[in-house]
């Protein structure tokens, strides 16, 4: 029997110094400072990299990344564990190393790079002496790549992009950006594009605007438009036509991580949750003490332990299979749970704050509005949930009776012939 739920005693202990370092040094960040991106900002300098050192000292840097790559090799498993506890906060991932979208464009370029790419892009990406941004989705449409028109013409030694991106989040702060372009315009969809690395100090990278999340006014989700962008020809990212094969290694993992980072805030938001409900009076008892309350709590905390038994048994196999296709369906049924779980939870912390709760001097109105990021980033719900029922439904066969194969008469009757013979006797007795 090898099921088993418990974390290595070990491990366990680098756990603990986590949660004690990350609620007494990193939380206070988010306070204090803009975005974990904007690395070259002095205030960000002073106080993360002394952080970011000591993370190192631990052994707990980049442990998405296998040890040829600086990292740990901790796999899924021990990652998730980590992520429930970097989720909490804005800045946790950046001090220990595993930010999307650098985590994502790290696994590609680490898998798909030349050495050459790794030791110009990946080496700094890692040290986080830079950041990256992952530039696919177009104004006219994210969620259907057939529609992409954003292109890149081999002239002599040079590709020349040119096109517009939308939503490409971090360009702002971005060294380069990977760009999916179309180099085969009459293949099929999926061998159409390629993905190219192109350095954003590259002329004719121009950043439009950098479009705000909900009510900001200006964000980090950069409108970009490419014109005549020319990158040396070995700056294409794996093989020509096959971005979507580089793009499915990028969101599998970010997928999943963003998962166990939004069960670090779903967590959040019901401690919080539950701390109101022992502490709030109202009527003469406490809000913990009706029902009502009391089921919100239940729901909620049901919801959670579901989500976060199936993001650590996903997680596991990936650790398993070493596939991001293997565990496709799985990945993609997390993401589509994930707007949900955090939706919902957000929703009753907020409600059971009452007029605190949906005020700008607490998270949750911000964490609701997050919920649809989680839904929307890494392509929406409806797309995923596509997936797992495709998947899902290739393991059944059709039944060619006019009547199911489960039709209870039809197994009535099968299961009287079957044992006829033994009942008969049986029955004269009786
Ligand atoms: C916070 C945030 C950060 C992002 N960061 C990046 C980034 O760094 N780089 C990047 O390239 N992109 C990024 N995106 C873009 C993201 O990938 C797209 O928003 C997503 O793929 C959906 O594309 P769209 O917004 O064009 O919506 P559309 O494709 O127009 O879809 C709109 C809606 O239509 C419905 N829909 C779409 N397809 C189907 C379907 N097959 N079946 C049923 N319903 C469907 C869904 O309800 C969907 O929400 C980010 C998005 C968000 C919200």
């Amino acid at each position: 029997m090898a099921w088993d739920f418990e974390t290595d005693p070990e491990f366990q202990d680098a756990l603990d110094w986590m949660d004690d370092f990350v609620r007494r040094e990193v939380e206070p960040l988010d306070h204090v400072l803009g975005s974990p991106y904007d690395i070259t900002n002095p205030r960000n300098i002073a106080l993360v990299r002394p952080l970011q050192q000591q993370v190192k000292d631990r052994g707990l840097w980049a442990c998405h990344l296998g040890p040829e790559l600086g990292g740990q090799g901790f796999g899924q498993v021990k990652l998730a564990l980590m992520n429930e506890i970097l989720g909490r906060t804005r800045f946790g991932p950046v001090v220990f190393g595993c930010q999307a979208p650098d985590t994502g464009n790290a696994e590609i370029l680490a898998h798909f790079g030349t050495p050459a790419q790794k030791k110009t892009f990946l080496e700094p990406l890692l040290a986080n002496e830079i950041v990256s941004c992952f530039s696919m989705t177009e104004p006219q449409g994210g969620a259907d790549p057939g529609v992409f028109t954003t292109k890149a013409e081999l002239q002599g030694d040079e590709w020349v992009i040119n096109g517009e991106k939308w939503f490409s989040s971090n360009a702002r702060w971005a060294s380069f950006l990977i760009v999916m372009a179309v180099t085969d315009p009459d293949r099929p969809t999926v061998d159409r594009m390629s993905m190219f690395i192109v350095p954003k100090d590259t002329p004719g990278v121009e950043i439009v605007r950098n479009v705000g999340f909900a009510t900001e006014k200006e964000g980090s989700h950069a409108y970009v438009r490419y014109t005549d962008v020319r990158v040396p020809k070995d700056h294409l990212l794996g093989r020509r036509g096959e971005a979507f094969k580089v793009a499915q290694v990028r969101l599998g993992g970010g997928r999943i991580h963003h998962a166990m980072r939004t069960l670090g805030r779903v967590k959040m938001l019901f401690d919080m949750m539950c701390e109101r409900a022992v502490s709030r009076e109202t009527k003469g008892e406490k809000l913990g003490d009706k029902q009502m309350v009391q089921e919100k709590i239940a729901d909620a905390w049901i919801q959670m332990e579901q989500f976060r038994l199936f993001v650590l048994r996903t997680a596991w196999r990936i650790d398993r299979y070493k596939d991001y296709m293997q565990v496709r369906k799985d990945i993609a049924a997390v993401k589509a749970e994930m707007p949900k779980v955090l939706h919902d939870i957000a929703t009753r912390a907020l409600y059971i704050h009452g007029s605190l709760g949906i005020s700008s001097e607490m998270p949750f109105a911000d964490q609701v509005l997050q919920s649809f990021h989680m839904g929307l980033a890494d392509g929406p719900s409806e797309v995923h949930k596509v997936t797992v029922a495709r998947q899902l439904l290739r393991g059944y066969s059709p039944s060619n009776t006019l009547f199911p194969s489960y039709h209870v008469p039809k197994l009535q009757a099968e299961a009287e012939a079957k044992f006829a013979e033994a009942l008969e006797h049986i029955d004269d007795v009786i």
